[in-house]
């Protein structure tokens, strides 16, 4: 089935094609006809479905074919910055060749041009809840006129205490609309919302609930908790990873790791809460132009990075909420191409692990931790004490190639995760049709 059976008109087939995209994936092949019919949908979709698109493109046709009005006839509510960015960075896109105005409005930034963009009026609204509260108590958003209304990524809104501002800007838009609700998740929480917000709404599950997305390979390896940053330099270097996201769970954690694996040579980034909507900006430009090695980011901060074929991801320490998991490995395998999602495990952190291994109905393989050494990381790479570096597991010194000032990083004998195949992985992509067992054995083959 090509887009074109879908119903769409020819100024969005047009946009679609301009974006490579050869066929739709399952969640648009369900959800444009149906947003196009006017009926309510609740989407159990993670990242890297392309969601987006599936509720985008309909939303756009539909608004194409109605009449201008200056307030929004759509909205979208997003639960971070950077997903409403993407949300509307994706409708400007798609919506290129009709004359539809897009325009996105979320907190940490000056939100006097909000108010005037607003003022000279917008189709489609993409909108953080608390800074959309804010422009309607100042009176500078009408939702009066609101058709159609989109929470995207609402366990995460529900997650970050968005329940009551949801709420509120539901009251803000006319009773009759048509209602579409995004979750990579379903909690009672949820499933409560979408009783509420929902008339006869046509259910679409693309993945089985609460399991990771099929192209993600999973594993972890056991490590004290003062030795992670160690193994951590050692993985990337051994397996000359070059696009990595690292989640931490705490912001000052982030900034710690960020600092030491920089001194280890890494050239990396933190993402969190605490930086501003610039410094994000940057730091995720600088890493998806491989300026950067690693993005070492918060759980919120990361919602929503849209990071084309990102190989690798790290949970240098387990979530609290297992969910989280979830939505943490949804950043890599995206759109098709294979992903690996590493964990450090922790002996405090077991309960933790076997908590995620309930949500995902499998274990998640614990590989044999390989031999990593302590390299300081203190100082920048070029002033390094000499001949303090620990070697933990006895491993020999050998330098990795290609990385003059890395100390002892190559692991001794190789195991899944040592090897360069993965560089040659990330390149990899699949066709949204193609099965998971094809996907499997591909696996099965690299390994
Ligand atoms: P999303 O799940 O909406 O965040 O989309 C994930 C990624 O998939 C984005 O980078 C989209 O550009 C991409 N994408 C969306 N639809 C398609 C498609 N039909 N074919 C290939 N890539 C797509």
């Amino acid at each position: 089935m090509s887009f074109s059976d879908l119903g769409l008109v020819p100024e969005l087939l047009r946009a679609v094609a301009d974006k490579g995209y050869d066929a739709p994936s399952p969640i648009q092949l369900q959800a444009i006809p149906a947003v196009l019919a006017g009926r309510d949908v609740l989407a159990g979709a993670q990242t890297g479905t392309g969601k987006t698109a599936g509720f985008v493109l309909p939303i756009l046709q539909k608004l194409a074919s109605g009449d201008a009005t200056r307030a929004p006839r759509a909205l979208v509510l997003a639960p971070t910055r950077e997903l409403a960015a993407q949300v509307a960075q994706s409708a400007r896109d798609y919506g290129k060749y009709l004359p539809l105005r897009v325009m996105q409005v979320f907190g940490g930034v000056n939100i006097n041009p909000q108010i005037s963009g607003l003022r000279s009026g917008c189709d489609i609204l993409v909108a953080t809840p608390g800074r959309l509260l804010d422009l309607a108590q100042q009176r500078a958003v009408d939702l009066s006129g609101v058709s159609v209304l989109v929470l995207d990524e609402a366990d995460r809104m529900l997650d970050m205490g968005f329940i009551h501002d949801i709420k509120r800007v539901i009251k803000l838009c006319p009773a009759k609309r048509q209602n579409l609700l995004f979750s990579a998740t379903y909690s009672e929480d949820i499933r409560g919302l979408a009783e509420r917000l929902l008339s006869n709404p046509l259910s679409i599950q693309v993945a089985p609930r609460n399991a990771p997305i099929e192209l993600v390979e999973q594993c972890a390896y056991r490590v004290a908790k003062d030795q992670k940053r160690h193994l951590l330099v050692h993985l990337i270097r051994a397996g000359d990873w070059r696009q990595v996201l690292i989640f931490t769970r705490t912001k000052h954690g982030a900034n710690r790791l960020t600092q030491q694996i920089e001194g280890a040579g890494i050239r990396a980034a933190a993402i969190h809460g605490n930086k501003s909507q610039a410094a994000r900006v940057k730091a995720l430009d600088m890493f998806k132009r491989g300026q950067i090695t690693a993005l070492v980011a918060t759980e919120v901060a990361a919602r929503g990075l849209d990071i084309k074929e990102l190989p690798q991801v790290v949970n240098y320490e387990l979530p609290n909420v297992p969910e989280d998991y979830v939505h943490r490995i949804g950043r890599t395998g995206r759109a098709g191409a294979l992903g690996q999602a590493v964990s450090l495990v922790s002996a405090d952190e077991n309960g933790l692990l076997r908590d995620i291994e309930r949500l995902l109905k499998r274990t998640v393989p614990v590989l044999q931790t390989p031999v990593f050494e302590a390299a300081p990381d203190a100082h920048p790479a070029s002033e390094r004490p000499a001949g303090n570096h620990a070697a933990s597991h006895g491993g020999s010194r050998r330098t990795h190639p290609g990385q003059s000032s890395a100390r002892g990083a190559a692991p001794q004998g190789g195991n899944s995760h040592g090897g360069s195949s993965h560089g040659a992985r990330s390149g990899e992509r699949r066709h949204w049709n193609a099965d998971s067992r094809q996907a499997r054995s591909q696996r099965q083959r690299s390994r």
